[in-house]
């Protein structure tokens, strides 16, 4: 079988993470029977430098005739980077906006899940995380706070800013389906997070959820405010499966989650429309502090890739091979500097990307 896959591998450390996914999805390839065929797009900083615009219309289009999207990250130091020079619509973080609105990308996926080898990084105790601690965050990509009307205005000197949060029905209903869905391969779990007590938005998102929710007799539901589930992801991380949620509340829902994994370095996403298409990433940023030094943790990027695999190519058995691959890798005792810890050997990425392909 033959994919066409296009990668953007984006800005500061991108190219280097993408690079070894890209070497270990070659190696699954090989191992199952299938074959990729790589169209590299610019996006972010790298299309600023080319075209003066963070994503163009050529690039929406090519990546909207593949079969999938693996991406590096995009982005530059705010503070020194020229691309911050330009008017917030035309720096790196609009392309990603805009290829997610585009490709009506409305389902983000991310799971946290706390590997037996890297209990040491996680901040919490060990009586709260004895036993790991599994989920996967679904939070809704392309409506809300962040797709709102917004303006900036001035009146007797005073300066005032809105933002808008808007919600239809048809939005919240099918990234509940989208959830629900995915709860019932896992263990039929659905947390969904909403501000309820104080929002209108809020109130529909519940009343709609619930309505999904009964077409899942076999999914168990519960609501839960933001606040207190912020709460609850330090005190208990383990009571949740499925976290469904809005998309400003899962922007910050989902760093807390990544954080108690130990490292962001470790954490893959995936971006979803409504039919096998996707676009999969890492859910860390593009670390320009260490870019171009081979010290970049490729493992995220490298289970996005196993995703791509699973939700977009149907190679299920692939996939398992990589994530087994890396499990493997941490096993062993390899560690990028990153999730470094005593007694285990420290590698780079390109090495660390060699291991795991050698493992697949
Ligand atoms: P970041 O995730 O890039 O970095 C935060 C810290 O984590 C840094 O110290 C970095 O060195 C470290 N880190 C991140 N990924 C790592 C990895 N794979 N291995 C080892 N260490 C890693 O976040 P930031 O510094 O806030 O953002 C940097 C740039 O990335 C900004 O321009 C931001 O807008 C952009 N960004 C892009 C995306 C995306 O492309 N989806 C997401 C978040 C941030």
């Amino acid at each position: 079988m033959n994919y066409k896959i296009a990668v953007i591998p984006g800005d500061g450390i991108g190219p280097e993470i993408v690079n070894e996914a890209v070497k270990v999805l070659d190696k699954a390839g090989e191992k199952f029977g299938f074959q990729l065929n790589y169209t590299k797009l610019l996006m972010g900083g790298a299309s600023i430098d080319v075209h003066g615009i963070p994503l163009t219309e050529e690039t929406i289009a090519e990546a909207r005739d593949s079969d999938a999207v693996l991406m590096g990250s995009i982005g530059g130091d705010a503070k020194t980077s020229p691309w911050y020079q330009l008017e917030p619509s035309k720096r790196p973080e609009a392309g990603l906006l805009k290829i997610r609105k585009s490709l009506n990308l409305f389902a983000n996926l991310r799971p946290a899940y706390l590997y037996e080898e890297l209990k040491a990084a996680c901040p919490l105790r060990e009586d709260i995380i004895g036993g790991g601690f599994d989920m996967m965050i679904m939070r809704e990509l392309t409506g809300g706070l962040y797709f709102g009307e917004r303006h900036t205005t001035e009146e007797n000197g005073v300066k005032k800013a809105v933002d808008t949060l808007s919600y239809d029905e048809n939005e919240i209903r099918r990234i509940a389906k989208r959830g629900f869905d995915i709860a019932m391969k896992r263990r039929k779990k659905v947390t969904s997070v909403d501000k309820a007590n104080v929002l209108d938005s809020s109130r529909l998102w519940r009343a709609v959820v619930e309505e999904v929710a009964a077409e899942y007799p076999e999914v168990t539901l519960e609501h839960m405010l933001v606040d207190n589930c912020a709460m609850q992801l330090v005190r208990d991380p383990k009571q949740f499966d499925v976290i469904l949620t809005e998309n400003m509340f899962g922007d910050i829902l989902s760093d807390e989650a990544s954080m108690v994994t130990g490292s962001i370095g470790m954490l893959s996403s995936a971006s979803l429309n409504e039919t096998k298409f996707g676009l999969y990433e890492p859910s860390h940023g593009s670390a320009p502090d260490i870019a171009g030094k081979d010290i970049a943790n490729p493992i995220a990027t490298i289970l996005s890739a196993a995703m791509m695999l699973r939700f977009s190519l149907d190679l299920d058995e692939a996939a398992d091979a990589i994530e087994s691959a890396v499990k493997q890798v941490l096993k062993d005792g390899y560690r990028t500097g990153d999730i470094m810890s005593e007694g285990c050997e420290l590698v780079g990425c390109t090495r660390m990307g060699d291991l795991i392909a050698e493992r697949v």
